[in-house]
């Protein structure tokens, strides 16, 4: 790793063009599970979260004002979508960092949902589905904020609002790429990283979708790699709009959320809460991350 960085850093300073040369190296070891930890703490605080709700809409006025003291450049998606419990508003929330130099295939988006998934008969806070996720990704945000052409997407409506299908859920992702495309600025995109369900006390992350060796290699070199397994295609995630537009996408998650090895019966109940997870595991994968953002950066990936 060491060595790739420092090959890279040779040839732009001998081309001399500013373009390609390196992004300052990223302090990831500043990272702070604890600070991600009280994010979703906050988060959990302000109830349930689902789309179009009061929880929601505190749970963005939050988030955008961490994002603003960051020094990011915070945007809200606010759109309309007609869903099978009717029409619903969602809003994505997008901070980008401020250099942002013009050019194909520079961007990298990390993502995570902010949404919980509406429930009418139990309580539903999601610590883990939905908050840790977002928690890191504050955190991730304030250690990479002076870095180039990153964008730190908080995804809207992930959760179907009844059941998956390829008309219910994803909501928030699905929009945010057509709006890419609307916008003609697909090709600017290099990777999306996700997160999702990153704060299990009992930490196995899968690894899904693409760059999936490239996940594997900076979870090693964050001293990480025993907690990350390989997960494969089948993850249907907010990943998956960005993968399907050709843009190579991996979703880091946790789905053996439970009471034992193997299970995932926390998922999506009232069990969700802030005791099953740990400032750890979000130390984990956060640190993760943040050297995989920085792999990305110094790799000339294509689409
Ligand atoms: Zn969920």
């Amino acid at each position: 790793m060491a060595k790739r960085l420092g090959l890279v850093l040779i040839v732009g300073v001998v081309c001399g063009c500013g373009g390609s040369r390196p992004p300052p190296p990223i302090p990831w070891q500043q990272y702070s599970g604890e600070r991600a930890y009280q994010h979703v703490e906050k988060l959990v605080g302000y109830g349930p979260r689902p789309s179009g709700s009061d929880g929601l809409g505190r749970a963005a006025t939050y988030i955008k004002a961490q994002l603003e003291e960051y020094g990011l450049t915070v945007e809200e998606q606010v759109f309309i979508e007609q869903t099978p419990l009717g029409p619903k508003q969602f809003r994505n929330i997008v901070a980008k960092t401020r250099a942002q130099p013009s050019g194909p295939n520079r961007v990298i988006i990390i993502g995570s949902h902010y949404d919980t998934k509406f429930f009418t008969n139990i309580t539903f806070v999601g610590a883990n589905d939905g908050g840790s996720s977002s928690g890191a990704l504050l955190e991730i945000a304030r250690i990479a904020a002076e870095q180039p052409s990153l964008w730190f997407v908080f995804f809207d409506g992930e959760e179907a609002v009844r059941q998956y299908s390829d008309q219910d859920g994803l909501w928030g992702s699905k929009f945010f790429v057509e709006d890419l495309k609307g916008k003609n600025q697909l090709s600017q995109v290099k990777a999306m990283v996700l997160l999702d369900m990153i704060g299990d006390k009992n930490l196995n992350v899968t690894v899904n979708g693409s760059l999936i060796p490239q996940a594997f290699d900076a979870s090693r070199a964050a001293g990480f790699r025993d907690y990350f397994a390989y997960g494969g295609n089948g993850m249907l995630d907010d990943h998956v709009p960005f993968m399907r537009a050709g843009i190579p996408a991996v979703d880091l998650i946790d789905f053996e959320f439970g009471s034992g090895p193997g299970l995932n019966d926390y998922w999506h109940t009232e069990k969700d809460t802030l005791d099953k997870i740990s400032s750890r595991s979000l130390e984990i994968v956060g640190k993760t991350t943040l050297r995989l953002i920085e792999l990305l950066q110094n790799q000339a990936t294509g689409h």
